[in-house]
């Protein structure tokens, strides 16, 4: 069993012994991938994984929106790089408040959120269990190369005062654009998904 899968909320017997196995439970709603809780939710998303990343790979179009998402992800990155983002959040973290990234916030996850980066090799686990900060929170900062929705577009006041007005759009923009291709591919993730489980 992956360690810490009790960090955010409680587990049904049942739900164990298929996580275990990494197998789905018998009865699963499309709801649920975003509902249950954080550990729940990677469990799904490993049994999901193990169970139809192969078949989901072959289809070229889902293949070829994954690149683009990624190429939409570094521009990000590279932008935030460029705004020296990464040392504001270090300052933050080390205040007296922390960072945004609170355990709270690892709710904003969701199954498919975590389908999408494994299926592009991206590991996931939790990589801390301190009770205040999110579970996925690495070293280097999220280990998420597609974050949640409201992660992705959360930007504090600090940002939005420590660099120009020009900056903040630009930084909107390919926001806008990574959040619209994730939307997408979110949706024909869930489509290939429901046509999979409880059968
Ligand atoms: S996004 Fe803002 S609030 Fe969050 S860690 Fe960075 S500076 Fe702090
Ligand atoms: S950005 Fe990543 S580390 Fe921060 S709260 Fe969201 S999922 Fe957690």
């Amino acid at each position: 069993m992956v360690e810490g899968v009790f960090l955010n909320g409680f587990v049904t017997d049942t739900f164990l012994l298929t996580c275990e196995n990494n197998m789905l439970p018998d009865t699963l709603s499309l709801q649920q991938l975003f509902t249950v809780p954080v550990a729940d939710k990677q469990h799904f998303a490993e049994a999901l994984h193990q169970k139809h990343a192969t078949d989901f790979l072959r289809q070229d179009d889902l293949r070829a929106d994954l690149e683009l998402l990624q190429n939409f992800a570094r521009r990000v990155s590279r932008h935030m790089a460029k705004l020296e983002m990464g040392k504001m959040c270090v300052r933050c973290a080390a205040g007296s408040g922390g960072g945004c990234c609170s355990l709270f916030m690892a709710g904003e996850t969701d199954a498919v959120q975590m389908l999408m980066n494994m299926l592009v090799g991206v590991p996931i686990r939790q990589v801390r269990g301190d009770g205040s900060e999110c579970c996925y929170l690495g070293e280097k900062g999220c280990l998420f190369t597609f974050k949640p929705i409201f992660c992705l577009n959360y930007n504090c006041k600090s940002i939005r005062d420590g660099v120009s007005s020009e900056n903040v759009t630009e930084l909107e923009r390919l926001t806008g654009q990574l959040l619209g291709k994730q939307y997408e591919v979110e949706k024909k993730l869930l489509e290939l998904i429901g046509r999979r489980i409880n059968r």
